[in-house]
C-alpha cells in the first residue's frame, strides 16, 4: 500500500524538478508535498469491486496458490533450485535450509476493506494517517489460498519470510500480530517478518532483504502483486518494465509467483513518473493519455 503513497511522491517530484511544467491544478495537486495527492477514489471503485465482489478474483488466487504448492513441492526435490534474481545472491545457495519470500498485502493480506472505506468517504486522497488506522485494527483478511499455502510450507520445513514495505517500526507491531491471529506462520520473535526500514537491511528497495535472507536459506519461490517484490529497478519507464518481465521470462509461474491487483501498485507510478517527465499535471489525464488505442 505504501506503493500508492509513492505513486503520488513520483509524480510530485518529477514536477518539482521540470521547469517548465504549469501551475499544479487545485485539487489534484496539494500544497505540501508531505502528504499524498493523488485524486484515486474513482479509478479504484471497479478495481475495489472486483477484489471484493468477484468470483474471478478468487479463482486467480485459488489458482495461484496451487500452483505456488506445486512449484514447492518441485523446489525441494531439486538441491540446485534457487529463485533469486541475477546478481542478489551473495553466498552459494547449496546446503542452506530452505525459505520462500512473500510479500504481505494484497499478496496474502488483503487490504480491500480500507480501500472501501476510502471511496465511501469520498474521502479521495491516500492518507498514510489513515492508512496506519486501519493497519492499527489488525482487520486485514488472509487472500483466499494464502493461509493454506504458507502453512503448508511450513509443515515442510520451509522458513517462510513476510518482506513488506510497510513500515518499521510504526506498522510492526500490528501486522506482526495481524498476520499471526490469522495463523500465518509467524516466529516467536517475529524476526520473519521484514519491513522496510528492518535494521538488517533498511532499504526501501526489496533486494537487500532478499540477499540478507540468501545469505541463511535457498530461496524456492518468491510470491508477490508488484514487480518490486521480485527485482529491484523497477521504478522506471512502463516500457523498461516490460523489458525486466521479459529478461526473467523463465521465472513466473515456476519460481516467482505474482498475483493480480489492479487497484494500486508501482504500475500506476511508472505511468505517472512518465507522463510528469512529460510536463504534466494531471494524474487522471495521465492515465488516459497512457490507454493504447490498437
Ligand atoms: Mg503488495
Amino acid at each position: 500500500m505504501r506503493i500508492r503513497l509513492i505513486a503520488a511522491s513520483v509524480l510530485l517530484t518529477v514536477l518539482a524538478g521540470c521547469a517548465s511544467h504549469p501551475t499544479p491544478t487545485p485539487g489534484v495537486l496539494a500544497p505540501d508535498s508531505a502528504q499524498p495527492i493523488v485524486s484515486e477514489s474513482n479509478n479504484t471503485l471497479d478495481a475495489t469491486l472486483w477484489m471484493q465482489q468477484s468470483a474471478e478474483y478468487e479463482a486467480v488466487l485459488l489458482g495461484s496458490y496451487t500452483l505456488a504448492r506445486q512449484q514447492l513441492d518441485l523446489a525441494l526435490a531439486d538441491p540446485n533450485w534457487d529463485a533469486m534474481p541475477t546478481g542478489e545472491r551473495k553466498v552459494p545457495a547449496s546446503g542452506l535450509s530452505p525459505a520462500v519470500i512473500a510479500d504481505a498485502d494484497e499478496t496474502l493480506l488483503d487490504n480491500s476493506a480500507f480501500q472501501a472505506r476510502s471511496i465511501r468517504a469520498q474521502n479521495t486522497d491516500f492518507n498514510y494517517a489513515a492508512w496506519l488506522s486501519w493497519v492499527s485494527e489488525r482487520r486485514a483478511r488472509a487472500l483466499p489460498g494464502a493461509l493454506a499455502f504458507y502453512r503448508y510450507a511450513a509443515e515442510q520445513g520451509v522458513s517462510v519470510y513476510y518482506v513488506s514495505n510497510r513500515d518499521d517500526p510504526a506498522e510492526r507491531a500490528a501486522t506482526v500480530d495481524n498476520l499471526r491471529a490469522l495463523g500465518f506462520p509467524v516466529a516467536e520473535d517475529g524476526s520473519n517478518v521484514m519491513l522496510r526500514n528492518d535494521p538488517r537491511a533498511p532499504s526501501r528497495d526489496k533486494g537487500e532483504r532478499r540477499t540478507w535472507i540468501s545469505e541463511r536459506h535457498r530461496v524456492l519461490l518468491l510470491l508477490g502483486d508488484n514487480l518490486g517484490d521480485f527485482v529491484d529497478g523497477v521504478a522506471t519507464s512502463p516500457r523498461a518494465r516490460h523489458t525486466l518481465v521479459e529478461r526473467y521470462r523463465p521465472r513466473w509461474g515456476r519460481q516467482w509467483i505474482m498475483l493480480p491487483n489492479p487497484a494500486y501498485g508501482s504500475w500506476e507510478s511508472a505511468i505517472l513518473r512518465e507522463c510528469g517527465e512529460r510536463g504534466k499535471t494531471d494524474p487522471n489525464g495521465c492515465k488516459r493519455d497512457a490507454l493504447r488505442l490498437q
